[in-house]
């Protein structure tokens, strides 16, 4: 098992670029250091201190740590979990300060306080639990002991502690959100090169690799027992001809044309394509192959009559045909070869269909080099 994959949730993974995952990694940590700690104060202020009291709320933060834990595993329910982890150590820490007094310093432990919360609850929720627990720790302690009335401690001490306690909120939180902001933006990036390592450079519509992913999809979600899903592959009718008359940048051209042509006919849910030069491959989920072949039918009308005003007219042949459970990308887009290879020797211009039924692969050299 992958070393990060061990913090499975509802059927996906964390991994180390969300932030979830190292919410879980600190999550796991608190409470486990706060497990032995625990322990060993507990044992402390029963033995030694005589303090049990102290000792109560020790044992009791043991046990809601390990609860947190154990419900924290099976869950996975990392907002939640936060949330009451969060609160643990709030209440723990207010019931310690409050209880020990000033003299032994216990009140540092707030400055533990503000990067905790705001990496387990994020900046919003960090910064408003930080702020309504620094008030109440510091009110607790004005109202209950000021340290400095016996003495323990200066009031320009405690003050020391307060504003340090205020810049490590502004610290933490300021880089929390340059964080986050790195974050957004390489996510941005990342969306924009997975979107241009599936988009074909020409026309802007998908290219081969996303084509063959498409299809692995349709195949795995076909045996897992939806619909059948078809493809239409269009060549366009000799065009080489038309890159010989008019030259390849016109060429080029026409291709992007076309494919602003195709995109429109067909549905959103159906991927459009540069399968190569000038093939293009049209994948449809759920689609049969009579339903694929009134869709081709509507390309190659629509690519005829296209408006390609000095240069004439541009034809195109296309060839359906439907899944099969045994499929794989290559024998189904062998038969989609082959119904254009009935197209083109028909004529050109024209959609024929291979059915996905009783078709037998048979295709041999002499057949394919026709039109490849
Ligand atoms: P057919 O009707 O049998 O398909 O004839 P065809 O001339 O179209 O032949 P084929 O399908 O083999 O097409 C290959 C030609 O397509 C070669 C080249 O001139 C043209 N072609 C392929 N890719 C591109 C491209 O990216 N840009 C341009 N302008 N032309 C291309
Ligand atoms: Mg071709
Ligand atoms: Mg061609």
């Amino acid at each position: 098992m992958n070393h990060y994959q061990q913090f499975v949730t509802n059927n996906y993974y964390f991994r180390p670029d969300q932030s979830e995952y190292w919410q879980t990694y600190l999550i796991n940590n608190i409470l486990l250091i706060l497990i032995p700690i625990f322990l060993f104060l507990f044992f402390l202020n029963i033995f030694i201190h005589r303090l049990f009291f102290v000792a109560i709320i020790d044992l009791m933060a043991i046990i809601i740590a390990v609860i947190l834990l154990v419900i924290f595993h099976r869950t996975n329910d990392v907002k939640n979990i936060s949330i009451f982890s969060v609160t643990l150590y709030t209440c723990l820490l207010i019931a310690y300060i409050l209880i020990s007094g000033p003299s032994d310093y216990a009140f540092t432990w707030i400055l533990v306080f503000p990067p905790v919360s705001y990496i387990l609850l994020g900046r919003n929720t960090g910064r408003f639990v930080t702020m309504v627990s620094f008030m109440l720790i510091f009110l607790g302690i004005l109202f209950f002991s000021p340290p400095w009335v016996s003495n323990e401690l200066s009031l320009i001490s405690f003050i020391n502690l307060l504003f340090a306690a205020i810049c490590v909120t502004i610290l933490i939180s300021f880089s929390e959100l340059s964080r986050a902001k790195a974050y957004d933006f390489i996510k941005l990036k990342n969306e924009e090169l997975m979107r241009l390592s599936h988009t074909d450079a020409l026309t802007g519509i998908s290219n081969r690799l996303k084509l063959d992913e498409v299809m692995m999809k349709e195949l795995a979600r076909i045996r897992r027992g939806t619909p059948h899903f078809s493809i239409i592959m269009g060549d366009l009718d000799l065009f080489k001809r038309f890159n010989d008359s008019y030259g390849h940048l016109v060429g080029d051209q026409i291709l992007v044309e076309i494919a602003s042509a195709i995109v429109p006919i067909c549905r959103l849910t159906d991927t459009v394509g540069r399968w190569g030069g000038e093939e293009f491959l049209i994948i449809c989920p759920e689609t049969s192959v009579e339903g694929a072949t009134i869709l081709a039918e509507k390309i190659r009308k629509s690519v005829e009559s296209l408006p390609l005003h000095r240069y004439g007219s541009v034809t195109i042949s296309l060839g359906v045909t439907g899944s099969k459970l045994a499929d794989d990308i290559n024998t189904i887009v062998m038969r989609a070869d082959r119904a254009l290879y009935l197209a083109k020797s028909a004529g050109r211009n024209q959609v024929r269909s291979v059915q996905n039924t009783d078709f037998q692969l048979s295709l041999d050299e002499s057949e394919l080099s026709h039109f490849s």
